[in-house]
């Protein structure tokens, strides 16, 4: 299919992140506050509005689609659209259906998510340490998690873990991670800590742990070399030449991705980001709910929306205050 959403700078837009929810059942230190008040039910869009918007997208040429939150798996009914969006996948519009999770849900899900065209799922994960995992995410439980994990994995779902580096409380368990993730043939990827609006937790910029320095300390145990692929988005890859593991870095700070950026973000409340890190957003419930039978508005202003898409962003940790520090927090817009 020939890309329909077309940005000023001519990068096609076939990559769509959609947050279903704004609710967690964990509260993880970097992402939440303890005490969240969460969004009224009428603000969320409806399974039925989210069905009608990701297939909007579709239709306009999108390829790939990423459910995420707030906790996806959490949200009631979740897999009667998982079960609906895998008509896109029969028909071959949508490449790809996958999720972001923070697993704890997977032991009872990852059948029905196989079932729905799911091949892939990508699960948050710092630490192997259950004392660790129950401080970081106050209210999860590692046990869980790792029913979760094997569970998808014996249901057919190639797992990637998502790995927050946070100095000072994962740091030393990186080799132990990495092994980890070779022995059951999971991808591994890192993720540099984003400063996401005032969460009344600890200063993350001294939980900053640069990937950098995550690359450096491999390279002190291993033959690193650095990959070419990209995936339109903030990763890179390098290789593990001893274990031939695939090892990825998202700096989501970093502008070096942005000419090759072919996603936009929709938040629980149909609220379309163009960019990660700039706060320019246009609002998709309003056409979704005003015209109910007629998905032409919605159309319109998804191609408006996309027209505004900025060719970066501009954020910049070197200056050591959170300049440009965003209010919204990862579980508004998904990650
Ligand atoms: N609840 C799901 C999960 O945890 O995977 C999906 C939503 S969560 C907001 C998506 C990703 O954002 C997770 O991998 C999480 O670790 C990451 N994240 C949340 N807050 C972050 C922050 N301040 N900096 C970097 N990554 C963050
Ligand atoms: Fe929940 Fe994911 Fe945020 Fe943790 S990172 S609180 S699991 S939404």
């Amino acid at each position: 299919m020939t890309p329909r959403l077309i940005d000023p700078f001519h990068r096609a837009i076939t990559y769509l992140r959609v947050s279903v929810t704004d609710r967690c059942d964990f509260r993880c230190v970097y992402c939440m506050s303890e005490n969240m008040t969460f969004l009224p039910k009428k603000e969320l869009l409806t399974l039925e509005e989210l069905d009608r918007l990701c297939s909007t997208f579709v239709n306009l040429g999108v390829e790939k689609l990423r459910i995420t939150g707030g906790e996806p798996l959490v949200r009631r009914g979740i897999m009667t659209f998982f079960q609906s969006m895998s008509r896109h996948l029969e028909s071959g519009a949508l490449k790809e259906l996958t999720l972001t999770t923070n697993g704890s849900q997977l032991e009872r899900f990852a059948d029905d998510l196989y079932a729905a065209g799911v091949r892939r799922v990508n699960v948050s994960l710092d630490t192997l340490d259950e004392d660790r995992f129950a401080a970081v995410t106050r209210w999860g439980r590692l046990p869980q998690v790792l029913r979760g994990i094997d569970a998808a994995q014996r249901a057919g779902l190639r797992v990637k873990i998502n790995a927050v580096a946070l100095k000072g409380f994962n740091e030393d368990e990186l080799p132990s991670i990495t092994r980890w993730c070779a022995e059951r043939d999971i991808d591994l990827t890192w993720i540099e800590v984003m400063p996401m609006g005032d969460l009344g937790n600890e200063d993350r910029l001294d939980q900053y742990w640069s990937l950098k320095d995550v690359r450096a300390r491999y390279a002190e145990e291993y033959t690193v070399t650095d990959l070419a692929e990209r995936s339109g988005g903030p990763a890179r890859y390098v290789r593990l030449e001893e274990t031939g593991q695939k090892i990825g870095f998202i700096t989501p700070l970093s502008h070096n991705f942005c000419e090759s950026c072919n996603r936009v973000r929709v938040t629980c409340t149909g609220e379309i980001y163009m960019c990660l890190g700039q706060e320019d957003v246009a609002d998709l419930r309003a056409p979704l709910r005003d015209h109910p039978e007629d998905d032409g508005p919605l159309r319109d202003a998804i191609e408006a929306a996309i027209l505004r898409k900025p060719k970066g962003h501009d954020f910049d940790y070197s200056r050591q205050v959170a300049d440009g520090q965003m209010t919204r927090h990862m579980s508004h817009t998904g990650g």
